[in-house]
């Protein structure tokens, strides 16, 4: 035991510690305690992390959820927002102090034909921050200088670190489901990512339908601009949807839930199109007739490009969205988690360093 001590203390004067929350095992508390302190490598920076956001993925991390499973010991996060305080060898594009986020695209391979093709969220050999290599959830995380997004200036780090995963991700959602200003959108989950997503929905001039199971998400949305605010608890959404508007273009499912799956593909309109963006461990059964015959898309989404990223921080650096926010240290991980399993964290946590 002695011997442990004085080893680890030795590590520590060698690399310099840090703290972290740290996933030891699957389905069990974070251990918050020091750390080695990450070491650069050719073309990387060390970041001085600021705050990061708590997206519902790491507590999918957490819990080893998903069929691909994150590295243990995990340090999660990938809404890490902090000012470089080194950087590695062959870095030019970077300089100590500017002020960057560390985000699920942690690096792509930049040679496949996904990469080549803009397509680089395809990319099989990409790494992921806070889930195949350590994240943010800590006072320092490396990344490859190439893929880390740069803030722009004037926007306050615990405010925009949620636009590094759930405002990218909802954005290239919008997109990609190819609706047209004007038309009628519908957000299933109005959590970290849907709060966000009616806001550029908003933005990019659809009428928004948002849906919850819980009411006070559903008055958030209102006061975030939601045309339409629908508890499924209370009504079937999608008879409500077809009722009020006779189905919309675009339906975005950011829920944890198959039920807000289901529900999302049924308010489609013919010509819509489901964009699947939530990630339960679930089946999406999907019928083939109606799917047939009514020409509709369903289409899978995955965070979004670095070009996507620039697009979506331009936004909140406009003022045009603007995550609602609660502040915690990063000792309270594990309360955060069970708040957000419970359904009870309205808009998103980020956790903020010291
Ligand atoms: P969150 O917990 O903050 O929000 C989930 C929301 O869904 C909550 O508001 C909850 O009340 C609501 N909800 C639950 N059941 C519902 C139902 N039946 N109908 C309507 N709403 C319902 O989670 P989050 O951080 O916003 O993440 C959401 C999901 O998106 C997670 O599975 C996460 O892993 C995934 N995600 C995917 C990507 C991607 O690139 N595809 C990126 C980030 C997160
Ligand atoms: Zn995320
Ligand atoms: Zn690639």
């Amino acid at each position: 035991m002695k011997e442990t001590v004085v080893k680890d203390a030795k590590q520590a004067v060698e690399t310099g510690s840090m703290k972290a929350a740290v996933v030891n095992e699957f389905k069990q508390k974070l251990e918050v305690k020091e750390v080695p302190k990450p070491t650069l490598e050719y073309g990387e920076v060390l970041v001085k992390i600021e705050a990061c956001g708590v997206c519902h993925t790491d507590l999918h991390a957490a819990h080893g959820d998903w069929p691909v499973k994150p590295k243990l010991p995990l340090i999660p996060g990938h809404e890490g927002v902090g000012i470089i305080e080194e950087i590695g060898e062959g870095v030019k594009s970077l300089k100590v102090g500017d002020r960057v986020g560390i985000p699920w695209l942690y690096s792509a391979c930049g040679e496949c034909e996904y990469c080549l093709s803009g397509r680089e969220t395809l990319c099989p050999d990409q790494e992921n921050g806070g889930y195949s290599v350590d994240g943010g959830y800590a006072e320092y995380c490396k990344a490859p200088a190439d893929y880390v997004a740069r803030i722009p200036e004037g926007l306050d780090p615990v405010e925009v670190a949620p636009i590094l995963c759930a405002g990218v991700t909802t954005y290239k959602a919008l997109k990609v489901s190819e609706a047209k200003p004007g038309d009628w959108v519908a957000i299933y989950g109005i959590g970290g990512l849907g709060h966000i997503a009616l806001q550029y929905a908003k933005a990019m001039g659809f009428n928004v339908i948002a849906v919850d199971i819980h009411e006070e998400k559903l008055v958030l949305a209102k006061e975030l601009g939601a045309d339409l605010t629908i508890n499924g608890m209370e009504t079937d959404p999608a008879v409500a949807i077809q009722e009020a508007v006779g189905g919309v273009q675009a339906s975005i499912s950011v829920a944890v839930t198959k039920k807000a799956f289901e529900q999302a593909y049924q308010s489609v309109k013919r010509g819509g199109t489901l964009v699947v963006v939530g990630l339960p461990h679930d089946e999406l059964p999907i019928p083939i007739f109606d799917t047939v015959l009514n020409g509709v898309t369903v289409r899978g989404s995955i965070v979004g490009t670095r070009k996507d990223m620039q697009e979506a921080l331009d936004f909140a650096a406009r003022g045009k969205v603007r995550s609602q926010i609660e502040a915690v240290d990063l000792d309270s991980i594990n309360e955060v988690f069970e708040n957000m399993e419970a359904g009870k964290i309205n808009g998103r946590v980020v956790l903020k360093m010291n």
